[in-house]
């Protein structure tokens, strides 16, 4: 634990909502109004996450969430919370990502501004925000993030990139090109979800690729189509690599047949992830120490290609940050 804690390690794919502790959702259920025709919805996640439940329907689990999460004050709340988690330490830097969302409490800019507030706490070496989108956006919403994200970071605020996110099994990745190549444009970050799960198709992988993204998240399904296109790149994307989602997911076996095997065979730059830290229930030394451990509970990987990694992370950063 001491040789992984003294690691300077990069945070680069840890989603604000579904990393909130559960001493935090606690929180914000005490304070949740009981009128609400959702309590009982409330209710029942928490005694899921309490009992170690993880849900088969990872996006049915965020709409519960986002209930909880409504207002400025229970975003404050949980950004607040989610920096500590990562930064207090083990990560010596973290790019969180989050969706900006409009709710009756709140507009999308206004969401954006308190998870800024509470992101700039922290030095610009420590702490970033990546705007996720997500697949099932319309076009006006798209319009609306990337706006946002390109005015922000032209403030000086601290918005490194932009992500697409959401379930693999919507929108078509065509419509989106147009608006990820003005991020990039504006010198923005871009990182996408890709071939998370079967169910994402070539045609809208290859919508992504063509759109040259920096970090690729998950890249579990690479065809070999798809693997041609990332390695032919001059600058190889760097893969997002998210071991305990994968296994609780089941979108991979087994640590044995996982696909960070391929990369670093290939010598592709990864970075390790955290991802959801609330429903996988692990956190940045807990999948650095999946490295680590001796099979079949880990990789079985040495100390030299534990710190070779950690260092992959960090120069994948939007921000490089100087340490
Ligand atoms: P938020 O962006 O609201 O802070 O974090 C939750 C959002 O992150 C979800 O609504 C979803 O769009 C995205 N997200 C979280 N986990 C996953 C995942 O496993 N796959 C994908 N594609 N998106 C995810």
């Amino acid at each position: 634990v001491i040789f992984l804690q003294s690691l300077p390690k990069a945070e680069l794919h840890a989603h604000l909502n579904g990393s909130i502790p559960i001493k935090t959702i606690l929180e914000l259920a005490q304070k949740y109004s009981p009128s609400s025709p959702q309590t009982t919805e409330v209710a029942d996640i928490i005694e899921k996450l309490k009992s170690g439940v993880i849900l088969n329907d990872i996006f049915d689990f965020f709409s519960l969430i986002y209930t909880l999460t409504s207002t400025p004050d229970a975003v404050v709340t949980t950004t607040r919370a989610v920096l500590q988690l990562f930064l207090n330490p083990p990560c010596t830097y973290l790019e969180l990502r989050t969706t900006p969302r409009a709710t009756t409490h709140m507009t999308r800019e206004r969401y954006l501004a308190v998870v800024l507030d509470e992101a700039e706490m922290y030095p610009a070496t420590q702490a970033a925000l990546i705007v996720s989108i997500d697949r099932r956006m319309s076009d006006s919403d798209l319009e609306e993030c990337i706006s946002l994200a390109i005015k922000m970071k032209d403030r000086g605020r601290r918005v490194v990139g932009i992500d697409v996110c959401g379930d693999p099994r919507s929108g078509d990745m065509q419509s989106f090109t147009q608006h990820l190549s003005r991020a990039k444009g504006a010198g923005l970050g871009l990182t996408v979800h890709i071939v998370e799960s079967t169910n994402n198709t070539t045609k809208d992988s290859l919508a992504l690729l063509s759109c040259r993204p920096d970090r690729l998240g998950h890249a579990t399904f690479l065809s070999d189509e798809l693997k041609t296109f990332t390695e032919s790149e001059e600058a190889k994307p760097c893969i997002e690599i998210c071991l305990s989602s994968n296994l609780l997911c089941k979108t991979v076996a087994s640590l044995d047949a996982h696909h960070i095997r391929y990369y670093l065979k290939n010598d592709h730059p990864i970075a390790i992830c955290t991802y959801d830290a609330l429903p996988f229930r692990t956190s940045c030394l807990g999948e650095y120490s999946l490295l680590l451990a001796q099979p079949p509970l880990g990789l079985g990987l040495s100390r030299d290609d534990v710190a070779r990694i950690a260092r992959m992370g960090m120069d994948a950063a939007f921000l490089r940050p100087r340490d």
